[in-house]
């Protein structure tokens, strides 16, 4: 029987996000996460940016984000979402913790620098995030730059990616004079308001009315081109309705046909909210994607997105902090209580959840229970190792083959 709380919990669901952020070193991975964390408020409460530049605001905020920093996942909330962001290490040496972490979310923003396009390693990232059919949006970052230019960055997204872009917004004004975007699905004209990250909307300058009005329709011919349902609407009104091109979109990212692109200046504050917009919009919550596969012996088996089902989750990642031994858990199927007793299989060993902490820029905070789609860090386990799978001790799987075991890092 479903319970009201397993109803509450799946609607809950779809207002999860678990984002991984990826990028080329120097693209601005770190500034945008801090900005959503400075958005969403974890790092700094809006509205409280009085005079002063942003940056010197924002990096006062910085030195209290001591667990920020060494957390393999942050969780923030934005309009009602929960996003959990996940730490993807930029770094080969990382081989196996990076695709742990491609993992264990369910989406991603790939950030580019707006001077140099698409770099080497943003190439090998996107390669290995497509091998984990990871849905991504792309932020091309650094608008502010001299010599930034959209439509070039957008061309080696092209071509260096072999993915079709589509791009929902043209700014308005680069480098110093980079001043805000028009969006181009409800055709106006969103504009940095100040250097706290919000926006003011209000209608496209003339200047760019025409040039906006030639990208909406090369961005209604490409998704109609692309996308069935779209195709037929586009046939017979030779336009699309902004429901049924955001709708398009959002397929186009989950099957991975199209990537959204969105711009900004991360290091200035502007253009972290429309992102957060199309997270919202456009990335998938644990609900909307395939069932995770495990194995027993010979037996596939598959779990959906289900807190009624047995409970399952993979550690992917271990650290030694302050605050104890905390493993960072993907819940894939069923619900954990504090207090219960789980299985690692692989170590054929029960491990005691004594505390489940959802993991924020300056504290943690505990809760009481956690359901299929959560990420967060539990403390009790004293050896489960990252790619373990921990799960009900009457319903054993392996979610992950195991593989040489990670160390435990230590950041106390
Ligand atoms: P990461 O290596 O990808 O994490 O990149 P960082 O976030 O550390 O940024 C690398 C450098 O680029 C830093 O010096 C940032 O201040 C700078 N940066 C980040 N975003 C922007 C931006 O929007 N504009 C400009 N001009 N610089 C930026």
């Amino acid at each position: 029987m479903r319970t009201e709380l397993h109803r509450q919990h799946t609607s809950a669901l779809t207002g999860v996000r678990n984002l991984g952020i990826l990028a080329h070193v120097d693209a601005g991975k770190t500034t945008v996460t801090e900005r959503i964390l400075y958005a969403t408020g974890t790092t700094h409460k809006r509205g409280e940016v009085h005079d002063g530049t942003t940056i010197t605001d924002f990096d006062s905020q910085e030195r209290d984000r001591g667990i920020t920093i060494f957390a393999a996942a942050v969780s923030c909330t934005w309009a009602g979402h929960r996003i959990n962001l996940i730490d993807t290490p930029g770094h080969v040496d990382f081989a196996d913790e990076v695709e742990r972490s491609l993992r264990v979310l369910d989406g991603a923003i790939a950030v580019f620098d707006a001077v140099a396009g698409v770099e080497p390693q943003s190439e090998s990232v996107w390669r290995q995030a497509d091998r984990h059919a990871v849905p991504r949006i792309a932020f091309v970052n650094k608008l502010d730059r001299a010599g930034a230019d959209l439509d070039t960055a957008v061309a080696s997204i092209r071509e260096r990616l072999h993915v079709i872009p589509l791009v929902v917004q043209l700014p308005i004004g680069y480098e110093d004079g980079f001043t805000g975007v028009v969006d181009l699905l409800r055709m106006r004209a969103l504009v940095w308001a100040d250097g706290s990250g919000t926006y003011e909307e209000g209608d496209v300058p003339d200047e760019l009315r025409d040039e906006a009005q030639r990208r909406r329709r090369l961005l209604e011919e490409t998704v109609a081109e692309l996308h069935p349902g779209a195709l037929e609407e586009f046939c017979a009104r030779s336009e699309l309705s902004g429901r049924t091109l955001a709708g398009a979109l959002r397929e186009l990212t989950r099957t991975g046909e199209g990537v959204v692109v969105l711009c900004g200046s991360a290091y200035r504050n502007r253009g972290v909210e429309p992102l957060l917009e199309a997270v919202v919009a456009y990335l998938p919550s644990p609900l909307d994607v395939p069932p995770v596969r495990g194995t027993l012996g010979e037996a596939v088996q598959e779990r959906a997105a289900d807190p009624a089902a047995p409970f399952a989750a993979l550690a992917f990642k271990v650290n030694a902090t302050a605050t104890g031994r905390l493993t960072y858990l993907r819940v894939y199927s069923g619900t954990i209580r504090k207090g219960e007793t789980v299985l690692d299989v692989g170590a054929r060993r029960s491990e005691r959840i004594g505390r489940i902490l959802r993991v924020q820029a300056d504290r943690h905070v505990d809760v009481d229970t956690a359901v299929a789609g959560d990420i967060v860090a539990v403390i009790g386990p004293k050896a489960a190792r990252a790619g373990a799978t921990l799960c009900a001790p009457d319903a054993p799987l392996v979610l992950e083959p195991p593989t040489v075991a990670d160390p435990v890092v230590s950041v106390a």
